[in-house]
């Protein structure tokens, strides 16, 4: 296959490679990328639009992949709970983006956080960051909410955590059976949540438009 002539969409080629050399793991990977291009039939020697991208691949991976590792994780910073605070803390709405394990492919949406405290309570920046942090690598939904629920169950040791994680799947949108613009919904519940009465309240302020 030849090089198309150049259209205004093309990247530039004296676009500058940002990739630079950093991370020897950009060197393991780069020419299995390109390995794939070419298995693919294009030619990423002579496409002004390839070059670079098994480099740039392998620098994303590298990116959306960093919650693989060490040292990554963030230290969930906790505070006593003096006021004796019991009700339910909430932070709702928070964005993620992850890749289906299954398919290399992103899956994302938005989670809701939910625990009532017991003795320590956590600085509210922490959830979207532990969130974020198992998301980014290759995940499924389902490990996803149980991992953060998890993580704030052990460390915070509250009365209760409940998580709900909505997303869309472009491995269920772009392929395979074509859905587009449905959601997947997977909740992890911990402590009281398991009641139906706290559960409900939860589910009831995720219902509520935001008024903000
Ligand atoms: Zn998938």
């Amino acid at each position: 296959m030849t090089a198309k002539p150049e259209s205004p969409l093309a990247a530039r080629p004296d676009a500058p490679d940002t990739t630079g050399p950093g991370d020897p793991r950009i060197d393991g990977i780069a020419p299995h990328v390109k390995e794939i291009i070419r298995i693919l039939g294009l030619s990423p020697e002579t496409d002004p639009n390839l070059t670079g991208t098994d480099r740039r691949v392998a620098k994303m991976y590298l990116e959306i992949f960093s919650g693989l590792d060490e040292g990554t994780r963030p230290n969930l910073t906790t505070f006593p709970n003096d006021e004796h605070y019991t009700s339910m803390v909430i932070e709702k709405e928070i964005p993620f983006y992850s890749m289906c394990a299954h398919h290399f492919v992103p899956f994302y949406g938005h989670g809701h956080i939910a625990y009532i405290p017991n003795e320590r309570i956590v600085g509210l920046s922490k959830l979207p960051r532990l969130l974020d942090f198992f998301a980014k690598r290759p995940q499924l939904q389902e490990r996803l909410t149980e991992q953060v629920a998890g993580v704030l169950e052990e460390e915070l040791k509250p009365l209760g955590v409940m998580v709900v994680l909505e997303a869309r799947h472009l491995c269920v949108e772009m392929r395979g059976v074509r859905k587009p613009g449905s959601v997947t919904v997977t909740s992890a519940i911990r402590g009281v949540f398991k009641q139906k009465a706290v559960r409900e309240e939860f589910l009831d302020l995720l219902r509520r438009p935001g008024v903000i």
